[in-house]
């Protein structure tokens, strides 16, 4: 499999994947060239993988660290992060030290801004480690943490120097965890690719038995199309990157009101694409088919359709009000217009919104 360029003038980097031609080894010389030190950060579920990268680094002669947060968004936190820089400041790290972050979207959030931030940035190697990190966050070079006023609202762009995926690594994932990134993969189908969400119904089942060709070639699809919409819109200021939000005005809805926690964000957004979807076929966009194959996709992908029964309709409004792509109170969502495309709709009347959520 060719590495997917991601292609941000002096800011472009390669994904790559185990496996192919050229060792971990070979990238790391190539993605950070003038790195001598390395502070490897995960979690406690991925603290085994982050061992076999150290391994891996300390034999190409880095000098290593490690720092290990408790698994969980709760390390999104300030304290957190200032423990990351505690521990760059002990390494001692210089300018050309490599902040390698093996973990799921929460390490590499984290890691990712302590490197945006420790001497004004310090190059940034992702080990994504769950099928979301390797599909989604660790594209795009977003980088955060949370606050008691709201989710990622402390962070920078910073883009990576390079992303390693292992699909071995996603050997310890739970399934609930692995299910829950494939959402995110359907969307990809919905919004930019109808042969791709063609190929993804007719390899269902290869891909729920995780067949190593199958998500190599998901995962590496799915990078390609993020990273297209990236390269557009590397700082989300001309609105496309406001794509990547189809399903996501609905699942920050559901993850409100129904408590974060209640379901994963995949959870939340596969529900979310199917609301918007009957949404769509409400205002006259597309015809059924377009929503009955999503929801015949998401169900063999175990994924739920619809938000919780006692979920109350009203404040699931309100947020949706107060969403960030809500125009003056206007309700605004991404909508498809055709399997394989998406548009920003002003406007929507708040009865069909209750609609779809009856
Ligand atoms: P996560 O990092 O919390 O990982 C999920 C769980 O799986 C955790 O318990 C983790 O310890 C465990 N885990 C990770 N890899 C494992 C492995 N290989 N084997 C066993 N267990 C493993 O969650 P996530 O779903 O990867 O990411 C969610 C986070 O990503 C959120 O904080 C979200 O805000 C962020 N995110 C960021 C972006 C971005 O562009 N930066 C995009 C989407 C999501
Ligand atoms: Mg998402």
């Amino acid at each position: 499999m060719e590495p997917v360029r991601v292609n941000l003038g002096p800011r472009s980097y390669d994904i790559r994947f185990a496996g192919d031609l050229g060792s971990f080894a070979d990238f790391v010389r190539l993605s950070v060239p003038r790195a001598k030190l390395a502070l490897v950060v995960a979690d406690t579920h991925t603290e085994r993988h982050a061992t076999t990268v150290r391994d891996a680094l300390e034999s190409v002669g880095l000098r290593t660290g490690m720092a290990v947060v408790p698994s969980g968004e709760s390390s999104k936190s300030l304290a957190e992060f200032g423990k990351l820089l505690d521990a760059l400041a002990d390494l001692p790290a210089d300018r050309q030290t490599a902040v390698v972050a093996v973990g799921g979207g929460v390490v590499g959030d984290l890691a990712g801004f302590a490197a945006a931030a420790y001497n004004r940035g310090l190059p940034l190697v992702m080990v994504p480690t769950t099928l979301l990190s390797m599909v989604d966050s660790s594209v795009g070079g977003k980088t955060g943490i949370n606050h008691a006023k709201g989710k990622n609202l402390i962070g920078a762009f910073h883009q990576p120097a390079g992303v390693w995926i292992d699909p071995a690594f996603l050997g310890t994932l739970p399934d609930r965890e692995f299910r829950s990134g494939l959402a995110e993969v359907v969307k990809y189908g919905v919004i930019q690719d109808a042969e791709f969400f063609a190929w993804q119904e007719a390899n269902a089942a290869a891909i729920l038995a995780r067949d190593l060709e199958a998500v190599r070639y998901l995962v590496a699809k799915s990078c390609r199309l993020k990273a297209d919409v990236v390269e557009q819109d590397e700082r989300e200021e001309t609105g496309l990157r406001a794509i990547l939000n189809y399903g996501h005005t609905f699942a920050h809805a559901f993850e409100t009101v129904g408590g974060y926690g209640a379901w994963l964000h995949g959870e939340a957004v596969a529900a979310g694409m199917v609301c918007a979807s009957r949404l769509a076929e409400k205002l006259g966009r597309i015809p059924a088919d377009v929503t009955e194959r999503q929801v015949k996709l998401l169900t063999a992908f175990g994924l739920p359709l619809h938000p919780k029964a006692e979920w109350p309709i009203e404040p699931m409004i309100d947020v949706m009000r107060r969403d960030k792509k809500a125009a003056a109170g206007r309700l605004r969502f991404v909508l498809p217009t055709r399997m394989g495309h998406v548009e920003l709709v002003d406007g929507v009347p708040e009865d069909l919104v209750r609609e779809v959520l009856c």
